[in-house]
């Protein structure tokens, strides 16, 4: 990832304070910034604060959408089926 930036004052003065695992998507890192001492984890104010599925799943996504795959397509290769595709029908 990018070096961050605190959320709290923009500071990128932050370094890293610990690391934690998640219980589906592996470890992830707690940063600390140098000004205001706010701890904040590694997606904390970027587009992937609240996703639940990996960062590695989410950037292969990406790339598939990027290289021309479909949205439909790419749900279903990723099983990510309810996220925008029906359900198959029976
Ligand atoms: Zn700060």
């Amino acid at each position: 990832m990018l070096k961050p930036h605190c959320p709290n004052c923009h500071s990128k003065s932050c370094d890293h304070y610990a690391s934690y695992e998640t219980q589906h998507n592996g470890t992830r890192k707690f940063y600390r910034c140098n000004q205001c001492r706010q701890l904040f984890s590694e997606t904390k104010g970027s587009v992937l604060e609240g996703f639940k599925k990996p960062i590695s799943l989410i950037v292969q996504v990406l790339t598939a959408r990027t290289e021309g795959m479909g949205l439909n397509v790419t749900c279903r290769v990723f099983n990510l089926l309810g996220f925008n595709s029906p359900p198959l029908a029976a």
